[in-house]
Order: C-alpha cells, then structure tokens, then sequence
C-alpha cells in the first residue's frame, strides 16, 4: 500500500485544515521541537485505527482533539483523512473523525465502516497502526528489547496474515454459536419423537 494524501482538521496541533502530499520514495519531516513531526506520524496509525490513547501520547482519545491556546478556541471534532491506493492500484480513503462526547466514526470511500473493518483493510495490505513501517522516537529500542512473541507479531503483521488471525477468531465464534444451535435443534427434535 502506498499513502499519497494526509489531511488533518482539528487533529493535535493541526488547528487549520492542513494536507500533506506524500510522493513515492522516502519522505522527510523537518522543522523546529514541538512543531508537530511526531503528531503527523500518530495522525497517520490514528486515522488506521489506533485505539490506545497512551500511543497517541494522551490521556484519552479526545485528547487528540485540539485543545486551545491562549489566542485559539478549542475544536470540536478532529478528522484525518488518508488516501492510498493498494498494490493492485485502487484507490483507497479512509476518514476518521472524533467528536467531544460523541466518540469516532469511520468511513472508507465515503461508506461508514466500523473500526474493525479498518483494521482488517490496512491487516490484509501488510501495514496498519502497529506496522513496524511506522518508525517513532524509541521504537528501534522497543523492537530490540521485543520478547518473541512480540517479534512473530510484527512478522506476521510484514507478511500481512495479521488479518487472519481476527478472521479465525470470528469464525471460530461463529462454529460455536452454531453448535450451540444445533444441540438446540436437536434437543427440540427429540421432544418431537
Ligand atoms: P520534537 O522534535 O520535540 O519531538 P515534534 O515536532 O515531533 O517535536 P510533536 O511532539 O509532534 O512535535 O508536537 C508537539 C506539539 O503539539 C506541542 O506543541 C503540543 O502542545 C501540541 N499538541 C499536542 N496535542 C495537542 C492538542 N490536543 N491541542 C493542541 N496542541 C497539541
């Protein structure tokens, strides 16, 4: 998958609606501390699902939402938008979008989606918001320092089967829950005889 677009409105310190091109190759963020690198790297795994607070560096997940300064009101709503396109070349747009009180809200292509199937379109393309391919301040520690249960997980994340894995799990559900049919069914079948 590769990502050609970021927006972000209302995002960390994103205040004004911002978009970034991102050409093929290896790109560079430069600027001063505390300019905001780091936030474009966290807006990128949050748009792809990201549900720890604490890796977006928050408290809580509204607190991705801008949150003032002395000049500036606070925002409402935080919203990025990434556009990719897969490796057979489809285009592919996903939004995320946080409201006080009102919790976040996906869409890909402009269809609203749950945050599972997000995660399930950025699994199957090999990437996602714990892709070792996002590479932030001590993540080249943490790799090193991985038990290797956490490395087979960034494996198989690379190879993408990480989706796999959830899809067994649903799957797995579903054979129970229509065993327990059955012994249900059987049951009542029994009482017909
Ligand atoms: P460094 O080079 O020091 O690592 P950086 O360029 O990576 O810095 P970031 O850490 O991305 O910078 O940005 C930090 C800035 O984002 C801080 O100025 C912080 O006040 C601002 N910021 C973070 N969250 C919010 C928010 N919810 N509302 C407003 N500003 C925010």
């Amino acid at each position: 998958m590769e990502i050609s677009r970021l927006k972000l409105s209302g995002f960390k310190s994103f205040v004004e609606p911002a978009e970034l091109r991102i050409e093929p190759g290896l790109t560079g963020v430069v600027g001063p501390n505390g300019c905001g690198k780091s936030n474009l790297l966290e807006a990128i795994r949050w748009v792809m699902g990201e549900n720890s607070p604490k890796s977006m560096r928050s408290g809580g997940m509204e607190d991705v939402i801008f949150a003032g300064t002395e000049s500036r009101p606070a925002r409402d709503f935080a919203e990025v938008v990434l556009q990719a396109s897969d490796s057979e070349g489809e285009e592919l747009e996903v939004t995320r979008r946080i409201e006080r009180g009102a919790g976040s809200a996906y869409r890909v292509n402009g269809r609203d989606v749950r945050a599972k199937d997000v995660a399930l379109t950025f699994a199957d393309a090999a990437t996602g918001a714990h892709s070792p391919a996002l590479v932030s301040q001590g993540k080249i520690a943490q790799v090193i320092a991985a038990k290797p249960t956490e490395r087979r997980q960034m494996l198989e994340e690379a190879a993408g089967i990480a989706g796999l894995h959830v899809r067994k799990k649903d799957a797995e559900s579903k054979l129970k829950s229509t065993e327990k049919n059955l012994e249900r069914l059987e049951d009542l079948m029994a009482g017909l005889d």
